[in-house]
């Protein structure tokens, strides 16, 4: 059962029949995908979410396909580990992490990729594709194998060696002269010329649904409650503003009981176009060329730029940026307190929860949730050391190694 009943414009709320469509034909806004709610709520319950799958399919009532034909790796149910040891040392109280990496592509890409490519096979469609930083590459290129769709990936062509080579191995690379809103440019343009679904292109309202199930774990997993503050990675902007969407539908379904969650953004300083609209108090996302090691947030003009920060007003949050150093120090410490190895987004998470602390945005008396979404292997560069140096295989040779530390 299917409850999506038309898209609707973010702008003028005017609604379509739900198809492979984007934005509104008379104000060029956003669609999202509109659900008849009060039929969710009859269907929905706690119990029933609990006899699911431990995949985001256990919350199919919210998803805008049927979930009984889904193109499924597993993604989502992801752990949400409480995080002691990195709280400690931030200074803070209750933190957990959702540990997103532990998805089936090792990003929470899989989680809008399985629901677009579901629907991209209601739709016919044969060959998919989307505009990637390179995590979505990945996700986007395993999907359409397991469900023998053709696909084509386009990827900046300055990405991580490691998300490249994976995604090769998938399907189809197409490494693009120019950042990633040069190649968005591209697929925006190749959505008039060829009949396919570009996953966050023409299929975005589906895609961006499967990200509001992050929202939705974490009420579960903290048994049905919701946290006072979550920080959350910002390139386009979708997942932020998709995490809202959850936490707003769980009240609206009846799941949980009205509850005021404030979001907050991360970006790099080396591509944060939403962050200093949220510093200088304007409304305008002025774009940037993005330079960042944190390329998966490197979306410099990000669709949902606008709306992210609109959220993050609306819920008393913040957005901040923080810088490279601040980047790899993070990865490290998170490595270090809790034993969950990030990609660089993951650092721009978690060096934002420190300077949120630091400055008194975040507090010791909130239970915080932070999501890591993507893996470290993804991104080895920019934390590798040199090897280290073979010892004999003898306890002397450990012993003259090791013990002149001491
Ligand atoms: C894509 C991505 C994000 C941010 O996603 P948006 O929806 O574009 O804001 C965060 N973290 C990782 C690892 C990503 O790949
Ligand atoms: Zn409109």
């Amino acid at each position: 059962m299917v409850f999506a009943e038309s898209l609707i414009c973010r702008e003028c709320s005017r609604t379509y029949e739900l198809a492979p469509a984007y934005f509104c034909e008379w104000c060029f806004g956003p669609l999202d995908v509109l659900y008849d709610y009060e039929a969710v709520a009859e269907s929905i319950s706690r119990e029933k979410i609990a006899k699911g799958p431990p995949t985001l399919w256990r919350y199919a009532d919210l998803l805008p396909v049927e979930a009984s034909a889904a193109t499924d790796l597993g993604a989502g149910f992801t752990p949400l580990v409480r995080a002691d040891r990195l709280a400690e040392v931030l200074g803070l109280g209750e933190v957990w992490v959702k540990n997103d990496t532990l998805n089936p592509t090792n990003s929470f890409k899989d989680r809008p990729v399985t629901v677009a490519v579901t629907k991209a096979i209601e739709f016919g469609i044969k060959t998919v594709a989307c505009a990637s930083t390179g995590n979505l590459a990945n996700a986007v290129a395993a999907h359409a194998a397991r469900a023998g769709l053709d696909s084509y990936v386009f990827v900046p062509h300055d990405i991580e060696r490691s998300k490249i080579v994976a995604t090769a191995a998938l399907g189809r690379v197409v490494a693009v002269q120019g950042n990633y809103d040069d190649v968005n440019r591209l697929c925006v343009q190749l959505t008039e010329e060829y009949p396919w679904g570009i996953v966050n292109v023409n299929l975005r309202p589906y895609y961006a649904e499967g990200s509001k199930t992050l929202a939705f774990e974490t009420a579960e997993q903290l048994g049905w409650e919701l946290p006072d503050h979550v920080v959350v990675p910002v390139a386009s902007g979708a997942l932020l503003t998709k995490i809202a969407k959850g936490f707003d539908e769980l009240v609206q379904v009846g799941l949980v009981d009205s509850a005021e969650v404030r979001i907050s953004g991360a970006q790099a300083e080396g591509c944060s176009p939403v962050a200093t609209a949220f510093e200088e108090g304007s409304d305008d996302v002025r774009p940037q060329k993005p330079d960042t090691i944190a390329k998966s947030l490197a979306i410099g003009d990000p669709a949902d730029g606008y709306y992210a920060l609109r959220e993050v007003r609306r819920s008393g949050g913040a957005i901040a940026a923080v810088t490279e150093d601040e980047i790899v120090e993070a990865i490290h410490l998170l490595a270090r307190t809790e034993g969950i190895l990030t990609e660089p987004a993951g650092g721009v998470t978690v060096a934002t929860l420190a300077k949120m602390a630091r400055d008194g945005r975040v507090t010791d008396s909130e239970r915080v949730v932070i999501y890591i979404t993507g893996h470290g292997l993804k991104a080895l560069e920019v934390i590798a050391t040199d090897d280290p140096v073979p010892i004999p295989a003898t306890v002397d040779g450990f012993r003259a190694e090791f013990e002149k530390e001491e």
